[in-house]
C-alpha cells in the first residue's frame, strides 16, 4: 500500500491556506463596510465583484481539497476518478487535490 501521508499533510496545509485566505477576505469586506457605511459607490461594487469571484475560486478549491482528504481516508486517493488508473506522483506533487489522471483531467 502506498504511503500518502505526505500528500495528506500537503492537503491539510492547502486547506489551512484556503481557509485563511477566505477568512481574510471576509474580514476585509467587513472593514470596508464599516468605512464606507451605506454610501452608494460604483467603484466599490466592482471591487466587491472581483473579491466574490476569488472567494468562489477558493471555495471550489477547498471542496476539491476536502474531497481529496476523504479519498485519503477511504483509500481511493491516487486513483483517477474516471478511469481508475494511478494519477501519478508527479501530478499529485503538482496538484495534490487532483481527482483525475493527466489523460482524463
Ligand atoms: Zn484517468
Amino acid at each position: 500500500m502506498t504511503d500518502y501521508s505526505v500528500y495528506r499533510q500537503q492537503l491539510m496545509r492547502l486547506r489551512d491556506d484556503l481557509l485563511n485566505r477566505m477568512g481574510k477576505s471576509q474580514q476585509e469586506e467587513r472593514d470596508e463596510v464599516q468605512r464606507e457605511g451605506n454610501r452608494d459607490n460604483a467603484h466599490l461594487w466592482e471591487e466587491s465583484d472581483i473579491r466574490d469571484s476569488l472567494d468562489d475560486q477558493a471555495e471550489q478549491e477547498l471542496a476539491q481539497v476536502n474531497a481529496a482528504l476523504a479519498r485519503v481516508e477511504n483509500g481511493t486517493y491516487g486513483s483517477c476518478s474516471v478511469c481508475g488508473e494511478p494519477i501519478g506522483e508527479k501530478r499529485l506533487e503538482a496538484v495534490p487535490h487532483a481527482a483525475t489522471c493527466v489523460n482524463c483531467g
